[in-house]
């Protein structure tokens, strides 16, 4: 439907520190300010607070499957999220941190610059951090050939020799996954497999998949990209090359949930246990993204998350009847 009346777009707020905010979404990745976008555009009292916008972005190179934007560096997709949300005069504090959150009468959230800010319903979108190996190289060919997202990209290594370390489950399914693409994948874990047997043993059953376990990955080398990994046979005490052309670490995701532990239910893995409408075990109180149970760690996922974390909020404050 088109209208042809101006929408009177609503004044830039001033951080108010005295109000109660409807929504508040922290987190300055896609799922806080996807988050914020939605509870704004539904007409909430609204504020999105964080320390660094674009969240993991920032520390990725090309993002390939995000619909419509094609390949895209992921410099240019903070860039678009942060022209959406100021388009739309989304009320934001940036480069602060959230020190504790509190559920007194509304959410009471502790900033680094000694403000309290409080709100209604509140949207946590901390997200996470890939486990890191921590071996030199590691950061140095990161996007070069070091990777840590099967799902993000598994199709730039179409037909060529990948290395997966790890040896759990998440490790086991990037195997699985990588060797429907990949021509080699070589799987290197310092210790036995933890996955389930079946996963194991169909694993052990691929013609493309070679395995070195009770082996250490010492070292990532390479010259503009990654060549191989340095390993250590601890059986043996050996060292030797392995030849690749990329490596995925697949060793566990730790996720920024600390400032609501005791608050919220989390997980084994300290994942906040969230429901379809990304609701936790607190009402009013939602979370979205990499910080989440659901175990895709993804940006379209994130955004889409945080959109049904606001409208989530948005019938919570509906049904209360105070909006
Ligand atoms: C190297 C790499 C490459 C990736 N490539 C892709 C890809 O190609 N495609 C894809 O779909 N996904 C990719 N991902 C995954 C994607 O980046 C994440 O799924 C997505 O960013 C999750 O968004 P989020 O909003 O949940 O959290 P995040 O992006 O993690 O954002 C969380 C935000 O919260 C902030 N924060 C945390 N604690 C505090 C605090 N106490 N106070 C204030 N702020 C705080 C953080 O600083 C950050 O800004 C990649 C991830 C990595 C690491």
């Amino acid at each position: 439907m088109m209208f042809n009346f101006q929408i009177e777009k609503p004044k830039t707020a001033l951080i108010d520190y005295q109000t109660t905010y409807d929504f508040i979404a922290l987190g300055l990745g896609p799922a806080g300010m996807n988050g914020a976008l939605y509870a704004k555009r539904k007409g909430l009292k609204t504020l999105l607070v964080g320390y660094d916008l674009g969240g993991q972005l920032n520390n990725t190179s090309d993002v390939d499957n995000y619909l419509g934007l094609g390949n895209v560096d992921a410099s240019v997709m903070i860039q678009k999220f942060k022209e959406h949300i100021t388009a739309l005069e989304v009320p934001m504090l940036t480069e602060v941190k959230v020190t504790s959150i509190q559920k007194n009468d509304v959410f009471e959230i502790s900033l680094d610059n000694g403000e309290i800010l409080k709100t209604k319903t509140l949207l946590y979108a901390f997200g996470g951090n890939p486990r890191k190996l921590g071996i030199p190289g590691e950061q140095a060919y990161a996007s070069k050939g070091v990777s840590y997202c099967v799902t993000c990209d598994a199709p730039f290594f179409k037909k060529k020799h990948v290395i997966v370390a790890g040896g759990g489950n998440s490790a086991l399914d990037a195997v699985i996954d990588l060797s429907r693409i990949a021509s080699k994948v070589t799987i290197v874990h310092r210790s036995q497999f933890k996955g389930d047997q079946t996963t194991i043993d169909q694993i052990k059953a691929l013609p493309n998949v070679d395995i070195h376990l009770e082996t250490q990955i010492l070292e990532v080398q390479g010259d503009i990209t990654m060549t191989g990994v340095r390993v250590l046979d601890k059986k043996t005490q050996t060292e030797s090359f392995i030849e690749a052309d990329g490596i995925f670490i697949e060793i566990g995701h730790i996720p920024n949930s600390s400032l609501l532990e005791g608050l919220v239910d989390l997980n084994d893995a300290k994942e906040i246990k969230v429901d379809r409408f990304q609701q936790t075990s607190v009402p009013g109180l939602y979370a979205a993204g990499d910080v989440t149970d659901n175990p895709n760690k993804q940006i379209i996922i994130a955004t889409s998350e945080g959109a049904v974390a606001a409208l989530s909020a948005t019938s919570f404050i509906n049904q209360k009847g105070d909006k």
